[in-house]
């Protein structure tokens, strides 16, 4: 039996962000990485590869897909109550060590790993996702960046089907992979993990590109969340989280920032769960830094009002949530404030049609092929 990498070989085909060099060697622009990789090799990510001189990338299979609600992306600013179809491949660029999807991102470095390909088409994802009534196909699980192709074929069925489109990503991208994006992808969540360059160097990348990436991707109109995760003793000091809010706020006091509690995971088994009074510390900070969307999560009823959307000028209460549960819904149908009018800014539906999901479950796709592979 074939290896997992052997397997993921199999399901592949050539690039389009890449560029060719000299002596057979490829420039990838997937990711802030921008390997260059002679024949033969991998890229960091171990998913992308140059055989032959031409990079081939991922295709042809999702590694888990799952019907969230759009909260738990979390969109919050992005058709409340929506159920999000979610899929993802393998791999990441990068390889924090208190990774949430670990099953997944790490599973070419990690043999405790275990995720086993499904072999699919992009409209047979496309076709799951409209039968179980979602509005939006989102890439996640994997960092979605490496695996942009196959994301923009699925997206293209997607928009195709009336669908809206959305990455959950860490932000490592790059002007050429951003362009490439643009027409297909109407949502972006990153994950700003720091505000210290040193803490994403001990995650495997580098911070410059990925504040460069949440400007280009606020200036090119994409709808842009942040979520921080707070960790205890790695980002949650008043200094840091202030610089980090300055920055947001900076590029649109109306982007919306989630600060989310970390608890033990993978290999970060050290610090301690990330307690409510962190995250309310963490929320003051934010709109103290001018920000007028701050959320907090992972703590459904604990967060006092930071689970809901209020209007920043009257300060009505336009959405209200428990976890990912919309308890209510009152913007108009232009998404505006209903008592001052004030226009919210996200992406609204004219009309809220209730929740169809308020957690997470399995499509029943189990039909597809399971690609078998030994580890080693
Ligand atoms: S996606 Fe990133 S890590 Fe992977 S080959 Fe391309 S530049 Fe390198």
């Amino acid at each position: 039996m074939a290896t997992l990498q052997e397997v993921l070989q199999q399901t592949v085909r050539e690039g389009e962000l890449y560029e060719k060099l000299e002596r057979g060697f490829v420039r990838c622009y997937a990711c802030g990485h921008c390997c260059r990789i002679p024949d033969g090799q991998l890229g960091v990510c171990k998913v992308r590869y140059n055989e032959g001189g031409k990079l081939l990338v991922p295709w042809g299979y999702v590694a888990s897909a799952q019907c969230d609600p759009i909260e738990k992306k979390p969109f919050y600013h992005a058709y409340p109550g929506a159920l999000a179809y979610s899929f993802g491949m393998l791999g990441c660029d990068l390889h924090c060590g208190y990774c949430q999807n670990w099953v997944t991102s790490q599973a070419l470095r990690d043999p405790s790993a275990v995720s086993p390909p499904l072999r699919v088409t992009p409209e047979e994802l496309v076709r799951e996702a409209v039968q179980h009534g979602a509005k939006v196909v989102v890439s996640t699980y994997n960092e979605p960046l490496i695996t942009s192709e196959w994301a923009v074929a699925v997206f293209k069925e997607a928009r195709a089907a009336g669908l809206a489109t959305g990455y959950v990503s860490n932000g490592n991208g790059t002007p050429q992979v951003l362009e490439y994006l643009r027409p297909w992808v109407d949502l972006y969540k990153v994950d700003l993990k720091s505000f210290e360059d040193r803490h994403y160097r001990q995650l495997g990348g580098r911070m410059q590109p990925i504040l460069e990436t949440i400007r280009r991707l606020h200036e090119m109109g994409y709808w842009v969340e942040i979520v921080t995760l707070v960790v205890p003793g790695f980002n949650d000091s008043d200094d840091e989280l202030k610089r980090l809010a300055e920055f947001l706020a900076s590029v649109s006091p109306d982007i919306p920032w989630h600060v989310t509690a970390f608890h033990k995971d993978y290999k970060m088994t050290e610090p301690e769960n990330t307690s409510a009074r962190t995250l309310l510390r963490a929320a003051r900070i934010g709109k103290a830094a001018g920000l007028r969307f701050v959320y907090a999560g992972n703590m459904p009823g604990r967060t006092g009002e930071l689970e809901n959307t209020y209007c920043p000028n009257c300060h009505e209460l336009l959405v209200e949530r428990v976890g990912f549960h919309v308890v209510d819904y009152r913007l108009t149908s232009t998404g505006s404030c209903p008592g001052c009018g004030t226009a919210i800014p996200g992406r609204w539906a004219a009309d809220f049609q209730g929740q169809i999901a308020d957690v997470p479950y399995l499509p029943g796709f189990r039909r597809f092929d399971r690609m078998r592979a030994v580890r080693r």
